[in-house]
């Protein structure tokens, strides 16, 4: 089969890209080994191919903000979600105070943002542990098997989450935070302490890049227009304030964290995870980012690309 083969030609060209720094700021994150790198591509059929260290696991991070806001919008509707949040690209890093005029955050993909989004997910009246088991439940669906949370890692940046609150804080003062920043921030935390492999953001990915429908489960997770407007935003503001440059080389709507991942959908064909926890001072995954030029050059997958 090619794309085993492809996957570890793939790894190995991408090896040498070993700049950028593991994230020192979460203690928790910061003892990943930085050599680590597993790439995983999952096809519309469900099949899913890796390679190298693809079934190590490691805090999903930022990469829940897509998913966390489909879960918002199948619960709430999407006129729901927009009075709370944009879906502007801010052009700022990612814990960046973003608001516009009316007092929404920019856009899901950047804290302000995303903390609101946790917010809105489920039934108005749940409370944090009901809000915490729908992420967990929605997000399991995703990658078609039971995630669970590294109780320490979401523990250590809970006890760090001063400036998260502050943007919360905010986000209340302007009326557009569903519930207490506390519980919406604690919520949140425990969603980006959720453990993944590089396998299972692949599943995700093809999940959404499916219109919803898990490949490998045969669940329908959401509903396909929710898809559609998860895509268009990753498109736009997913890889943080390298969005736009990502846009031009890569061309697959994708989104990172800072513990390493990086998942790209595109629509209708793949769904590709990467993970390596070393970060270039945007945040985004030195050897992920490369092994998604690579890929995203040697099959022609740019979605602006005319065939
Ligand atoms: N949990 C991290 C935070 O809220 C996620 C940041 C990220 O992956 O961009 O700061």
């Amino acid at each position: 089969n090619p794309v085993p083969d492809l996957l570890d030609r793939l790894r190995r060209e991408c090896a040498d890209a070993d700049g950028g720094e593991v994230l020192a700021t979460i203690p928790e994150l910061a003892d990943a080994d930085p050599d680590l790198f597993g790439v995983a591509l999952c096809t519309i059929d469900g099949t899913v191919y890796g390679s190298g260290d693809d079934d190590h696991r490691f805090t999903i991070q930022s990469i829940s903000k897509p998913f966390a806001y489909a879960l918002a919008l199948a619960d709430r509707g999407r006129d729901t979600v927009l009075e709370h949040v944009g879906v502007e690209p801010s052009g700022d890093s990612f814990n960046e105070i973003s608001l516009e005029q009316s007092g929404r955050p920019r856009n899901p993909m950047i804290n302000i943002g995303a903390v609101t989004t946790h917010s809105l997910i489920g039934d108005p009246k749940l409370s944090l542990e009901e809000r915490d088991a729908r992420v967990l439940a929605g997000l399991s669906a995703f990658a078609g098997r039971e995630l669970e949370v590294d109780e320490a890692a979401f523990e250590s940046e809970r006890a760090e989450a001063s400036r998260n609150l502050a943007l919360a804080y905010l986000v209340h003062a302007q009326g557009k935070l569903d519930g207490e920043p506390h519980d919406a921030v604690d919520g949140y935390t425990r969603q980006c302490a959720l453990l993944v492999d590089a396998r299972d953001l692949a599943v995700m990915a093809m999940t959404l890049a499916a219109g919803g429908r898990n490949p490998v489960t045969g669940e329908q997770v959401v509903p396909t227009w929710v898809c559609t407007q998860v895509l268009s935003v990753m498109a736009t503001c997913g890889m943080y304030d390298a969005s736009g440059q990502w846009m031009s080389t890569v061309g697959i709507p994708a989104k990172s964290g800072v513990a390493g991942g990086l998942l790209g959908a595109l629509p209708g064909q793949v769904g590709i995870g990467a993970f390596s926890p070393r970060l270039d001072e945007i945040g985004n995954s030195v050897r992920g980012v490369r092994a998604f030029e690579h890929l995203s050059a040697e099959l022609g997958l740019h979605l602006m690309h005319a065939p």
